[in-house]
This record gives C-alpha cells, structure tokens and sequence, in this order.
C-alpha cells in the first residue's frame, strides 16, 4: 500500500459507461488507494452526444462498482462543462478534487491533515486529441494505463443504440448497465433522443457539413437576458440565444441585428427598435467567435456573438410574447441553469455577460 497514491482521479463523460472505461476503474484501484471519478458535461441537456443526466451516469457506474462505492473506494462526482475557459474548468476539477481530498482524507473531519499531505495522481487513456486534458495538471502524479481496452467507443454504442430498433451491445457493457439501457429504450426521453438523432442524421444530406456562419445576440438589460424558446427540433424546449443563419451579402452583425429583431421583435414605447438603435447598444469590444468544434451536432457551425447592453430600466424592453412561433422572454440571470439552453449557448453566456 506504501507506494500507493491516496487518490486517483478520473475524469470521462461515460455516455455511457462501457468496458473500457471500467478496465481503466480496476486498473487504477490497483494503483491508488481511492478513485475519484469525475462525470464531466454533468451540466448539459440532453441530446444523442449527452444523452445521459449526471445521475443517470452515476447509477450505471454504482451498478458495476456498487461494493468499491459502499466502501468509499470510489466516489463520483458532477464535473460542469466551461467550453471556452478550460482555464476555469481546471479550477473546477481542483477544487472538487481539493473538497474530496480533505474531505474522505481525513476521515470525515476526523483528522487535520492538508492538501499537502496527500498524493493525487490522474488516470485516462489518451485516446485522442480529445484527451488532451489530460496534460493539465501537472502538479499531479500520472496513472499509466496499458492501451486501448479494445477496438469501441462510447460512440460506437451511441450509434447501435439511436435507432428504431436499438441494439443494446451486451458484449461491451456490464450488465447493470445494459439492463438499464434496456430498460431506457423504451421511455419518452429516449424517443425524443431518437427522433432528433435521425433529424441529425439527415442534416448533412439537406445543408451539407458546413462551415456556416451563423450570429446571435447576447442581450442584457437590468440583469435580465433576452431568449428564445426553441419550437422545432433540435433542442425543442430549450432555451437559445436569438440568432441564425448569416445571409449571402450580409454582414455578420447586421446577420445578429436582424435575428434579435425577427425573432424578439423588439421594442420600447415607440415601437420596434430600428436597426441602427439596436446597433449602437453593441459593444465592440466583446464580440467574440465560438468555435468549438463540436459545438453543434448538425455540423460545423461557427457563431460570432454580439454583446447588446440595454440601458438599466425599471420596465424591460416589450419582446413578443408566448403566442408567436419564437416565444421570447426576458429571463433573470440568476434563474437560469445550463441544463435550460441549446447547445453550448449557455457557454457562450458565461463568456458575454462575465457569469
Ligand atoms: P470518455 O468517456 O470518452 O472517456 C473517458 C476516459 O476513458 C478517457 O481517458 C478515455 O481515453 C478512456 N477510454 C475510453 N474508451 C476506452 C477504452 N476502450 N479503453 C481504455 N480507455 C478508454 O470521456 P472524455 O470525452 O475524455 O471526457 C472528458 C470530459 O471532460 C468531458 O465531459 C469534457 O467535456 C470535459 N472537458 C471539459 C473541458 C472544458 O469544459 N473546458 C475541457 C476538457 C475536458
């Protein structure tokens, strides 16, 4: 035990939890004393890349690990997605290793010892450069993992499964955890997961793969923002930035101006708010591109936000209400969590209105 870590770490987004990951669980037991695995994108909606909720991830690895959890050998834990600041996600994965560590490490409370104490030591395969994570945090220890635990991915399983007729590969899950996908088929969530896992699957062969262009509009006014809900799948439900398709011959910013028009119309007590008004409420400074690259599932879809600072008011901005195609509605930033908004729009809000 002497050269034993007294922790591991291990961080995945387990959509779902397969083989692999749980030969890389049993091989890291080997070699700490505790493992942390972190569930990350525990703040998304659901869609066929996330189709998962953080508990739901959670069960499928208490099924397979329900005595090494009990003994409090393995402890998982929520990881939040912060896409354009992997700065702020690296603080976010120490300080939830940080509470753990002093937490379990000292008994409950029982002992006093610090940070300093312990050796943290990471885990993961880097499978691609989708792993490049993995170099971020120096100041711990490395797990060395053989290889690849055979030829899948969770995206392979993904893809068996998103169908009219799901498979549901027994040979590259645990049991616990197949039965519970068994068990999910047959739900609401998986046949609206399925239905836009098809929409999906159809995009490319009506638009092509992209690049497009596409801008929306940060709208802030007296700690409310400006959003749409959204009627049509994708995401139907959910939450979204006002915004689109930049047109042939527009400007992208004027592309942003006339979305938030169309699709809030906007207005104060004259009426709607000419173009050239919205426009002087930007500010430069802060437009930014979001490119992640899989930011959309539809495709390669690159989106340029523009901050509109409204001025402070005691009444908002009339917006169209609850009747129109695109409901729109001023929303208190504080109400909002990430798992209401589309795609990686509540990313993008975090950078505009500095959350
Ligand atoms: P994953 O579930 O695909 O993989 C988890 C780990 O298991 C990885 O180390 C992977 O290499 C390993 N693995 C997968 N299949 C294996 C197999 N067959 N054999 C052996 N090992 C295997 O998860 P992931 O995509 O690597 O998860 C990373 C998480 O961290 C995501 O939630 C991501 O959003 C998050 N993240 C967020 C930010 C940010 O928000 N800025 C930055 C980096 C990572």
């Amino acid at each position: 035990m002497a050269n034993k870590a007294d922790f591991g770490v291990f961080i995945g987004r387990f959509q779902p939890l397969h083989i692999g990951h749980e030969h890389v669980i049993r091989q890291a037991l080997d070699q700490v004393k505790r493992l942390i695995v972190l569930v990350g994108s525990a703040n998304v909606a659901r869609d066929p890349r996330n189709p998962f909720t953080f508990d739901e991830r959670a069960a499928m690895i208490r099924s397979s690990f329900a005595y090494e959890m009990a003994e409090g050998r393995v402890m998982v834990e929520p990881l939040h997605d912060h896409l354009y600041s992997d700065t702020a996600w690296v603080a976010e994965v120490q300080r939830r290793v940080n509470a753990i560590v002093l937490d379990a490490g000292n008994g409950g409370g029982f002992q006093a010892a610090g940070l300093r104490d312990f050796r943290v030591a990471l885990t993961g395969y880097g499978k691609d450069a989708s792993s490049y994570y993995l170099k971020l945090f120096p100041e711990w220890d490395n797990i060395q993992i053989d290889s690849q635990y055979g030829t899948f991915s969770s995206t392979d399983v993904r893809n068996r499964f998103f169908q009219r007729i799901p498979e549901v590969p027994v040979s590259i899950l645990s049991s616990g955890v197949a039965k519970w996908m068994d068990d999910f088929k047959l739900g609401e969530n998986f046949r609206a997961l399925l239905e836009e896992a098809e929409y999906l699957a159809d995009y490319p062969k009506q638009w092509g793969t992209g690049p497009f262009v596409t801008a929306d509009a940060v709208v802030i006014q007296s700690g409310h923002i400006l959003l749409i809900e959204r009627g049509q799948t994708p995401g139907k439900g959910l939450l979204a930035l006002p915004g689109g398709f930049v047109e042939a011959g527009e400007r992208i910013r004027d592309g942003a101006i006339r979305e938030l028009r169309e699709e809030t119309g906007i207005a104060d007590s004259k009426g709607q708010i000419p173009p050239a008004m919205l426009a002087s409420f930007i500010e430069d400074s802060r437009t930014r591109v979001f490119d992640a690259p899989n930011r959309s599932l539809r495709g390669r879809i690159i989106t340029h936000a523009f901050l509109f600072r409204l001025p402070e008011r005691r009444k908002l901005f009339k917006v169209k209400g609850a009747d129109d195609a695109a409901h729109a509605s001023w929303y208190r930033l504080g109400d909002l969590t990430s798992d209401m908004l589309f795609e990686d729009h509540w990313s993008i809000i975090e950078q505009m209105a500095d959350l």
